[in-house]
């Protein structure tokens, strides 16, 4: 029944690695297109963003910044989250609130997935779905929008929390 679904590997707040189904574009590619400039700092961000194997937040992504360039401040972190989220390439999740207010940010991928968060050990599964996919679908046709973002997120226990409980 489930068979077109796509479960990814787990991994604490991360991503699935090595997944056929769930790919990420290239940010600079998209941004060079787009004609935006690209300052020194702004591609260390970027290149932060693309290749984490984590949903990052905004102040582990200003961390991992200032080991490549001490200059870089929070007020950049903002203005170059801002301008990928205005240019509709990356996504910014809450997954389920595990730390708090924190939001994540993640590269668009070329299919929706959904985030299913394990409340005991904080890990995330990504999961593409033609279920999902075909629901999107239904939704545009009987609104009449034209949907560009959709957002699925789950808690729960994971596969290894269950069995401690
Ligand atoms: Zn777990
Ligand atoms: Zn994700």
């Amino acid at each position: 029944m489930s068979g077109s679904a796509y479960l990814a590997t787990q991994s604490q707040l991360g991503r699935s690695e090595g997944s056929g189904d769930i790919t990420r574009r290239s940010l600079m590619d998209e941004l060079v297109v787009r004609g935006v400039r690209i300052t020194s700092q702004r591609r260390i961000l970027v290149g932060i963003i693309q290749d984490s194997p984590r949903h990052l937040d905004a102040a582990k992504l200003l961390e991992l910044a200032q080991k490549k360039d001490p200059e870089i401040d929070r007020a950049t972190v903002y203005r170059t989250i801002s301008l990928l989220k205005k240019q509709g390439l990356i996504d910014e999740l809450d997954l389920m609130h595990l730390e708090g207010e924190k939001h994540y940010y993640e590269v668009k991928t070329n299919r929706d997935h959904c985030h299913i968060a394990c409340f005991q050990c904080g890990a995330i599964l990504e999961y593409a779905s033609a279920s999902f996919d075909r629901l999107k679908m239904e939704i545009a046709k009987e609104s009449g929008f034209q949907i560009r973002a959709a957002r699925l997120e789950l808690g729960g226990f994971c596969k290894r929390c269950r069995k401690v409980a």
